[in-house]
């Protein structure tokens, strides 16, 4: 890697494919749910069949739009389709229908850090299918593969940057800002594992000082941003290491293998000319209203890197918390639902960030799947914050509210769960463990001090967390004085 720090500058530009959450496809009715039986999900516009036509889905570039705006880029006010001509069995049509030279967004920037990444572009495509080599997953004899035309015509956006990432972990960086990005806006699920956010990276290295880029390898398959840091940094290395020999990189498609931890060859890299490219006859080119944008710029929701600085600057949360709710857009809706209606910014973060994700994660749950609301949630704050409740109690109720529901009075008063507010009924089981256990109170006497608490312990035992620990305190210290 010295050799990287001192001798080389790396040059990185990523392509992002992110799926869009429409409920039909690009072109055709058909409908985008995930994991329906294979080719369920077709009708004769995305098989291709002869004699039909493809039909613009509006709500495609509703998205593109948003998502240009949130990244800063120049809407285009016109802007076209066209034929990408792929033959590969996963595309029936054998051509794909894509943005060329007339992308709906572009001129963009995202901040990472101190830097701005460039995009150059963002433009609006069609899935192709999947492929399942049935030979390469080991069926002993096969050698034949399937195709799935559920995803083919599933609408795609493809983010394209400036090579301005000029290490691998930018690019992470670059990716999970993005991936925030198009959650927030709700125009992917940003999930890489099943592939509704891909990533293709394009990366050469120069020697410093060097003005033209170097020949440049791109790096596909990464399914995690460990991968996608893994492997671009794998791919720095082995082009220093062929350079270094003295030998030349060669443009060229590779692909990332996880388990091995290596990129190898997959093809020779197509230039545009190879895909012969042609404006698509079947749709009329693209005129996108001022006004519509406008209105499109109306909804954009606070997005993340502002609602961070708010969570830091307004409501006084740390970083950590601020970056922990906002990673979790549920959490963070919630969290904001909460604060808005008045309740303590500190304490509703403490819960979330503590007992509730602790939850969550035990028991594989989301937070909107539970019956747990920011009105039931409020209303708890309410009451620890009036000192009808103890925070131990909180959390019993907690449990219940996730599980079932209902408001924190009613369980409070179901169950008694209350705090006892008569001092002569604390007193009376005060004396009564101080009596109970001469032991300890002889090592108290004998200057032991810290068996006060396990007497603390004794009558919140017995008052079943419901006595106040100060005033528990202070009758213990008396009593024990005596
Ligand atoms: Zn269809």
């Amino acid at each position: 890697m010295e050799a990287v720090e001192t001798k080389y500058e790396v040059v990185i530009g990523l392509e992002v494919h992110a799926q869009m959450k429409t409920k039909t496809k690009i072109f055709c009715g058909s409908t985008t749910e995930f994991g329906q039986e294979h080719n369920s999900q077709v009708c004769p516009v995305c098989l291709g069949y002869p004699g039909v036509l493809p039909v613009l889905n509006k709500e495609v570039v509703r998205m593109a739009v948003l998502t240009g705006l949130a990244l800063n880029c120049e809407i285009a006010e016109y802007s076209k389709f066209d034929r990408k001509q792929y033959f590969y069995p996963d595309l029936p049509k054998n051509y794909q229908i894509s943005q060329y030279d007339m992308p709906i967004c572009k001129d963009g920037w995202l901040q990472i850090g101190e830097k701005k990444i460039r995009i150059n572009r963002i433009h609006m495509e069609e899935d192709a299918g999947k492929l399942i080599h049935a030979g390469a997953a080991g069926l002993a004899g096969s050698s034949y593969s399937l195709v799935d035309y559920n995803r083919t015509g599933i609408p795609l956006m493809e983010i394209v940057s400036e090579p301005d990432i000029s290490s691998a972990e930018e690019a992470r960086a670059y990716m999970e800002a993005l991936r925030e990005i198009v959650r927030y806006l709700g125009v992917c699920d940003g999930n890489l594992e099943e592939g509704s956010l891909r990533c293709d990276a394009n990366i050469s290295i120069r020697p410093v000082g060097q003005k033209e880029y170097g020949t440049r390898a791109e790096v596909k398959n990464m399914n995690s941003f460990k991968a996608l840091q893994h492997a671009i940094e794998y791919e720095i290395n082995r082009q220093v290491d062929i350079i270094e020999a003295g030998g030349k990189v060669i443009q060229e498609t590779r692909l990332w293998n996880d388990e091995k931890g290596i990129t190898s060859s997959m093809r020779s890299k197509e230039e545009a000319h190879d895909y012969r490219y042609f404006p698509e006859p079947d749709l009329v080119p693209m005129k996108v209203d001022k006004e519509w944008v406008e209105q499109i710029k109306q909804t954009m929701p606070e997005l993340p890197v502002a609602k961070r600085n708010r969570y830091i600057t307004e409501l006084g949360l740390s970083e950590y918390d601020a970056g922990v709710l906002v990673d979790s857009i549920e959490m963070a809706i919630f969290f904001d639902e909460v604060v808005t209606s008045g309740s303590n910014a500190k304490a509703a973060s403490n819960w979330l960030m503590g007992d509730i994700t602790a939850y969550l994660k035990e028991n594989k749950v989301k937070l909107t799947d539970t019956n747990l609301t920011a009105k039931n949630f409020m209303e708890m704050l309410d009451l620890i914050a009036k000192g009808a409740i103890s925070k131990n109690i909180a959390k019993t109720i907690l449990v219940q509210l996730i599980e079932k529901g209902g408001t924190a009075q009613d369980i409070v008063k179901e169950q008694g769960l209350s705090m006892i507010s008569d001092d002569s009924t604390i007193r009376d089981i005060v004396v009564k463990v101080v009596a109970d256990n001469p032991k300890e109170v002889e090592k108290f006497k004998a200057g032991k001090k810290q068996v006060l608490g396990f007497f603390v312990g004794q009558v919140m035992k017995e008052t079943k967390g419901r006595a106040k620990p100060d005033v528990v305190n202070k009758m213990l210290v008396e009593e024990l004085n005596k």
